[in-house]
């Protein structure tokens, strides 16, 4: 099982990347399974195409212990796994953990061995790297951290944090910097600004995502690129992506 979890600032395009790159590893055969961690919950509604996915904390709040995995884990285009983590009752909580009491409940109802899935995808919000937002990378979930960036400011300052608490938690054997995916926004000298930040956290740029008016069409649809678009110069773009972050996955393997 390949486990990568995709860190970003909010709003940089994790969610858009994550489920293009659900979208094309299904295409390809895998058996994805995506897990929002984000108290936004709309990691999965372009792979559901549906607006609002039940999360795993609502349904715990009303159902508790008589919570099933078919009320949690929904299955989307190609029979991708969707899961929402949810998010906290705003004022009250923290996300943190209810990023954990998710990822607990889906051990506890064996999701992993029941759905079998090739590749588990954690995207998560990554303005906060507080303990319970780094637990896809400390908890031993993610093998792999993919950062989602632009050039701008407040993406790159995010990616250094990110790229920090990677670096912390490295020597106990959890997760490895796979790789910096930018997302372009055309801001001046981005390719180099970005590059400058991949060079110093160690590790390099995987994938250029342009900026794509086809990402909007297919928003429109509820769908992802891959699946409304296929044709597309950017669908083919989010294979590519697909095909490197598993090269990479795969040699980190072996
Ligand atoms: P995040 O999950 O990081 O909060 P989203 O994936 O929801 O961010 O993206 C925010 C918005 O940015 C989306 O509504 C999407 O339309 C837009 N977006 C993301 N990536 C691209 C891209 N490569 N080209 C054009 N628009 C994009
Ligand atoms: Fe929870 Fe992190 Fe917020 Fe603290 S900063 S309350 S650990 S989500
Ligand atoms: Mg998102």
């Amino acid at each position: 099982m390949i486990k990568i979890a995709l860190y970003g600032k909010g709003g940089i395009g994790k969610s858009t990347t994550a489920s293009n790159l659900s979208a094309a590893l299904a295409k390809r055969g895998y058996r994805v399974m995506q897990i929002g961690c984000d108290p936004k919950a709309d990691s999965t509604q372009n792979v559901c195409g549906i607006d609002k996915m039940p999360t795993v904390l609502d349904v715990i709040r009303e159902k508790g212990e008589g919570t099933s995995l078919e009320d949690i884990v929904i299955q989307g285009w190609n029979g991708i796994l969707c899961v929402e983590a949810g998010g906290p009752t705003p004022g009250i909580g923290c996300a943190g953990r209810g990023i954990i009491t998710a990822f607990e409940r889906l051990e506890q109802l064996h999701a992993y061995e029941i759905y079998k899935p090739d590749v588990v995808l954690y995207d998560v919000l990554g303005d906060v790297v507080c303990g319970g937002f780094a637990m896809p990378i400390r908890g031993g979930y993610a093998d792999q951290v993919f950062v989602v960036t632009s050039g701008e400011k407040m993406a790159l300052y995010a990616a250094a944090n990110i790229a920090l608490a990677i670096e912390n938690f490295k020597n106990r054997g959890y997760a490895s910097f796979g790789g910096v995916i930018l997302n372009a926004r055309n801001v001046e000298r981005e390719v180099e600004l970005v590059e400058e930040f991949a060079r110093d956290a160690d590790s390099q740029i995987v994938k250029i995502l342009p900026r794509s008016s086809w990402v909007q069409r297919a928003e429109e649809q509820h769908k992802t690129v891959v699946e409304a678009f296929p044709e597309s110069d950017m669908a083919e773009e989010y294979r590519e992506l697909a095909d490197r972050v598993l090269q990479i996955c795969q040699m980190e393997e072996n």
